[in-house]
């Protein structure tokens, strides 16, 4: 039997005595008796909101306030036991420790790139790992996130794709990646992390209700309180899911990969356009609910021969025609065993300057961290004509000149 395939933390304490008997395994034992599978026989304090968690404190004869107490020592001081909760008694530190698990993702290693991109890789507690990376420029320091572990979206061009998928993160999997890093940089004495974008490993929207409960914490004030103009959400276009995304009230900026201007192409670097061809896709991007001032955003990963001709270029030009939107041209960043070449930098300009012909903001993106393999959409902007620029929350006024909000 092997431990990894066994998700700990849905087992309740009844369940977890009639496995502990059926077991038989000596391997499982020896894990059994580590510390953290005993913290999952406990529920995840994080996988409550504020008002069930105050709920369940109330239940345990516990002031209402020391809810919020104890979620600000979670969310803004980024606080991973109960005993750093100073402000608490110790006596009732130590009910909420018996009472309940703090989860906190293991940092198993860090690479920094040249250009100051530094991923992290974390070890969940079923021992498979994921990935963010952090992407320093200016004035952001955008943090990338995982939604799940691999991925089933097979798109052709991408290196997560190759490894198949393993399963769905949980929303404070998905969360304690910000916590993570944020931690590791207030120890560091580093500014902290400005932006969040979902373009990590995996498809978000493929994971829904765990990302949308994560998106809650992100972005609510009793939680980690980014603004949700500083988050995105990146999709293959699981269509019915961003009409979702539109309903749920979760105000996050949407990017959309689009990669293709036929669907004879889509179909072919990315299967999900089989289910929601283009029309589809894009009748999905032109209802989505936009925020005042905000646009979607379309990435376009540029592949040699296959996507990148003037043709394209006109053909994309048209598709998006009403939409508010820019696009972000992204050169295919390699991979050893991909089948795609990155496409030389004139084509590259010239599709970038067919698109700007007709009006549309067009950055070219660089994968950041090239030398570390920071390969998995961290990606990088570069303006036209090779001048450095930030235009995530620029947006276009009447006379279609470009203004710059205030976050
Ligand atoms: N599943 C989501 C988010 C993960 S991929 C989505 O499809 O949007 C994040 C971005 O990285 C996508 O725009 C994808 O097209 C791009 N990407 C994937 N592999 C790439 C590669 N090898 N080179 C350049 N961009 C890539």
């Amino acid at each position: 039997m092997c431990t990894k395939s066994l998700h700990w933390p849905y087992l309740d304490g009844q369940n977890l005595t009639a496995l502990l008997l059926e077991i038989k395994d000596v391997n499982v034992h020896k894990y059994m008796a580590t510390e953290n599978f005993m913290a999952f026989s406990k529920k995840n304090i994080k996988s409550y909101n504020l008002d069930e968690f105050t709920a369940r404190i109330v239940d345990l004869g516990l002031k209402k306030y020391r809810a919020g107490q104890v979620f600000e020592w979670i969310y803004k001081n980024h606080a991973s036991s109960f005993e750093e909760m100073t402000n608490i008694a110790k006596s009732e530190r130590a009910l909420l420790a018996n009472s309940f698990h703090l989860s906190c993702l293991k940092i198993i290693r860090t690479e920094t790139s040249k250009d100051g991109t530094k991923k992290f890789l974390f070890e969940l507690h079923d021992g498979h790992t994921i990935e963010s990376v952090l992407i320093p420029d200016e004035d952001r320091l955008t943090l990338c996130i995982s939604s799940q572990v691999g991925c089933q979206q097979a798109c052709r061009f991408c290196l997560t794709a190759k490894g198949g998928f393993t399963r769905n993160l949980r929303s404070w999997e998905i969360a304690d990646q910000v916590l993570a890093v944020s931690r590791l940089l207030k120890e560091e004495g580093e500014r902290g992390i400005t932006n969040i974008v979902l373009m990590g490993m995996g498809e978000p929207l493929a994971n829904f209700d765990e990302v949308i409960r994560a998106l809650r914490v992100i972005t609510s004030g009793r939680g980690l309180d980014f603004s949700t103009r500083r988050v995105t959400l990146s999709t293959a276009g699981l269509v019915p899911f961003i009409d979702a995304l539109g309903k749920s009230g979760v105000k996050v900026n949407l990017a959309v990969s689009l990669n293709a201007s036929t669907d004879e192409v889509r179909d072919r670097v990315m299967p999900v356009n089989k289910r929601w061809p283009l029309r589809e896709l894009l009748a999905a991007c032109r209802r989505f609910p936009l925020e005042p001032r905000r646009r979607i955003t379309f990435e376009y990963v540029m592949l040699k021969g296959v996507n990148d001709s003037a043709e394209d270029a006109l053909r994309l030009a048209k598709l998006l025609k009403g939409i508010r939107c820019k696009v972000n041209l992204i050169p295919f960043n390699p991979f050893p065993g991909s089948a795609f070449e990155r496409p030389e930098d004139a084509a590259v300009r010239r599709f970038q300057k067919i698109l700007l012909d007709h009006r549309y903001i067009v950055p070219v993106r660089e994968s950041r961290g090239r030398d570390i393999s920071a390969a998995c959409g961290q990606l990088r902007e570069r303006e036209a004509h090779g001048k450095e620029t930030r235009d995530e929350e620029r947006t276009t006024n009447d006379e279609g000149r470009e203004t710059k909000d205030e976050e």
